[in-house]
């Protein structure tokens, strides 16, 4: 899954027309935190970088997007047979591991629009069409639908929502235009597609049509495929509307591995996280003549899109009969788990994921990742046949389900609960390559480890990673734009987890410290059917450089973290990000005048937190001969910050500081219990989620002292 908001390409692919020999070239860092010394060390990671390989990298994406694959079908079998056969190629312990589950899939999805006299607007979902795809005719070609869609026949008039989000229901309000009964309009981008429909849902909206505006993926960002990069007048997103942001996984299960052998007794019904109302996404072929009859009021200043007329917010001039009928049942999805044993801490874990499962090929999103995990364990592979051992477990996971809401990473990491509290952390990758520009969302503590490991892998542009990542974010704004404190020194942003993919679980669930990283691009055909193989090579990464450069980052952050002496997990950078969230709430609530909320305890617990972690950060630096109890004290940290009632109305969601939003869904809000709650005004909350704050705290700076 994972919104893309793509960004301004900043190197054009001519310019690397010419496949480079690119290995390795720039000295291997003298010293490295958590090395005592980093010379050994240096060798291995050497031997791991000369690995991956662009041209196998394209082999494998090839393979991967041959057909189309979504999840629980024979095709997605068949990849995670592939990618069993890959991992025992590499020497990994592997096993194929199923799980049952509801999906849906769509028997009838029909969009029809009338004018007032009654003539037809339009009669659709118009298939998906450009000259000279290579994929699209395929009849395994699933027509666009909304994973988790309720069924349902609805007629009503139709009213336009803009980007679906909480200010534009109350601008609809404000307008006197009423959204009960009716069939919403909105478009796709600014938040996930799930609280578009959660939000119509609560506002008393019969159905939802979400379309992508060219304003936002198409003509109007630059040429459409199969001219660019952009979505075509048929193309269509198709996407999850799981209401995520209150649990994932298999919908019936919360907190439960839907093991096929789970009797259907010890599953719950699956009100808790799906919608009522039925929604369809669409082109914006299909979505003109809609939006070109509506009457109403002209929209306000931002709601305009790039489709060439005057648009309107009704309601009144169309009526538009929706059609969804999904085919729910339980459904087998197989993730592919595949294991290194540590040879000294054999019980400590390094897992590392991507999902595997596309709406149709999945190109970019998920199998860019995909291939470039190939290609990491391609290079652990051969360290082992050398020889090398891994002090701590690294495990390398091939996610099934994850388009339909997170499923098969949910689902293993609740099976797994009790090992993964031996969990050090989780490396994810979804959407790898659409491009070239790096970036990364991690944990504060593990931003710091990002960056040096985007300082060791270099980059096909010339230079490393970090290098031309810092030069495509020159400008600071991205950062100022975030919670955290000021950057210090020579640095780059690293953002926050939100939600969107498989890390949801390892984090706000389970407390595992996570990293997420992706090479962005303009990418216009996301879960479109023309997320395929030519439009990879055309627009994204030609010759596979990006894919290795991937792969790279990806496998040097499982074999750093899998042989270092001391964890190098900066709780000093996590202490004071959750300061600056504490203050900035402050602030927040004292501008709304919600003057009854005290945040002193929450503050000074903050500021435990960080004389503790300067007191272990300085033994990190400097650790004694035998760090185990440093390397406890440092797994446990991140899983103290989990409370264990959960968020409020969502106890699925247990960590403290961070969470993917209600109402936007993929990016992070932090400090969640308390920042949602003075957004809704409600003091009482926010004073008890402030006392679990200061618990977690408390608790993760006892913990951090424990190593003494
Ligand atoms: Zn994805």
């Amino acid at each position: 899954m994972k919104l893309r908001t793509a960004l301004a390409p900043m190197f054009s692919m001519a310019a690397l027309a010419l496949p480079l020999d690119l290995h390795p070239v720039q000295a291997p860092p003298q010293s490295v935190f958590g090395y005592s010394d980093f010379g050994p060390e240096a060798k291995i990671e050497e031997k791991f970088l000369a690995v991956p390989d662009a041209k196998e990298a394209g082999e494998e994406l090839k393979t991967l997007t041959a057909a189309p694959h979504m999840a629980s079908t024979p095709e997605d079998h068949a990849t995670a047979e592939y990618m069993a056969r890959k991992f025992r190629e590499a020497g990994l312990e592997t096993e194929i591991v199923p799980y049952r589950v509801l999906l849906n899939q769509p028997k009838t999805v029909r969009v029809e629009a009338f004018d007032t006299a009654g003539h037809v607007l339009m009669s659709g979902p118009t298939r998906e069409h450009v000259t000279g795809d290579p994929g699209q005719d395929d009849p395994r070609v699933v027509m666009p639908f909304n994973g988790s869609s309720a069924s349902g026949d609805v007629t009503a008039d139709a009213v336009y929502a803009n980007y679906g989000r909480p200010e534009d229901f109350n601008e609809l309000a404000a307008e006197h235009i009423d959204v009960r009964g009716k069939i919403v309009i909105c478009r796709y981008g600014q938040n996930f597609r799930g609280v578009k429909v959660y939000l119509a849902e609560q506002h008393g909206a019969a159905g939802v049509l979400i379309y992508s505006d060219p304003q936002d993926d198409g003509y109007y960002k630059g040429d459409p495929w199969p001219t660019g990069p952009w979505r075509p007048d048929t193309g269509v997103q198709r996407g999850s509307v799981q209401y995520l942001f209150k649990y994932p996984g298999d919908p019936e299960t919360p907190g439960v591995a839907s093991t096929p052998d789970l009797p259907d007794a010890a599953r719950s019904s699956a009100e808790g996280d799906q919608p009522h109302i039925p929604s369809i996404p669409i082109s914006y072929h299909d979505a003109a003549p809609i939006l070109q009859a509506l009457k109403g009021p002209g929209v306000p200043a931002g709601w305009q899109g790039a489709l060439p007329f005057r648009y309107h917010l009704g309601a009144g001039g169309v009526r538009v009969h929706l059609v969804s009928q999904q085919d729910y049942q339980r459904r087998i999805i197989w993730d592919v788990i595949g294991k290194v044993a540590g040879a000294e801490e054999p019980d400590s874990r390094v897992v590392v994921g991507n999902h595997r499962d596309a709406w149709v090929y999945g190109a970019v999103d998920p199998n860019s990742g995909t291939a470039a995990m190939l290609e990491a364990v391609h290079g652990v592979g051969a360290l082992l046949k050398q020889g090398w051992r891994p002090k701590r477990t690294i495990i390398f996971c091939s996610w099934d389900a994850e388009e339909e809401g997170l499923i098969g990473s949910t689902e293993w990491v609740e099976q797994q609960a009790r090992t993964l509290d031996h969990a050090v952390a989780y490396f994810n990758v979804d959407v790898a390559v659409s491009g070239p520009n790096f970036s990364a969302s991690a944990v504060p503590s593990l931003k710091q480890f990002v960056r040096e490991i985007a300082r060791s892998v270099p980059s096909p542009a010339g230079g490393t990673v970090f290098d031309v990542w810092k030069a495509h974010h020159s400008t600071d704004d991205e950062h100022q734009g975030s919670n955290a404190p000021p950057m210090e020194g020579e640095s780059v942003h690293v953002g926050d987890l939100g939600s969107g993919s498989d890390y949801t679980p390892f984090l706000q669930h389970a407390g595992v410290p996570s990293t997420d990283i992706e090479s962005g691009g303009p990418y216009g055909v996301y879960h479109s059917t023309f997320d395929d193989f030519a439009w990879f090579t055309q627009n994204a990464d030609p010759h596979f450089l990006y894919l290795q450069e991937m792969a790279r980052v990806l496998g040097l952050e499982a074999v750093r973290m899998a042989d270092c002496d001391v964890l190098p997990l900066d709780y000093v950078a996590y202490a004071k990000e959750i300061s600056a969230y504490i203050q900035a709430a402050k602030r927040k609530a004292t501008d709304m005048n919600l003057v009854s909320i005290d945040f002193d305890a929450a503050q000074s617990a903050a500021a435990h937190l960080l004389a503790a972690a300067q007191h272990i950060h300085a033994e990190q630096a400097a650790p004694a001969a035998d760090p185990a109890r440093l390397n406890l004290a440092l797994r446990q940290a991140e899983t103290a910050l989990l409370s264990p009632a959960g968020l409020p109305n969502r106890a699925w969601y247990k960590h403290t500081i961070y969470a993917p939003g209600e109402y936007t869904g993929y990016s992070a809000v932090v400090i969640p219990g308390v920042n949602e709650a003075i957004d809704a005004r409600n003091s009482a909350v926010a004073v008890q989620q402030l006392a679990a704050l200061t618990e977690a705290l408390d608790r993760a700076a006892g913990v951090l002292s424990s190593a003494r």
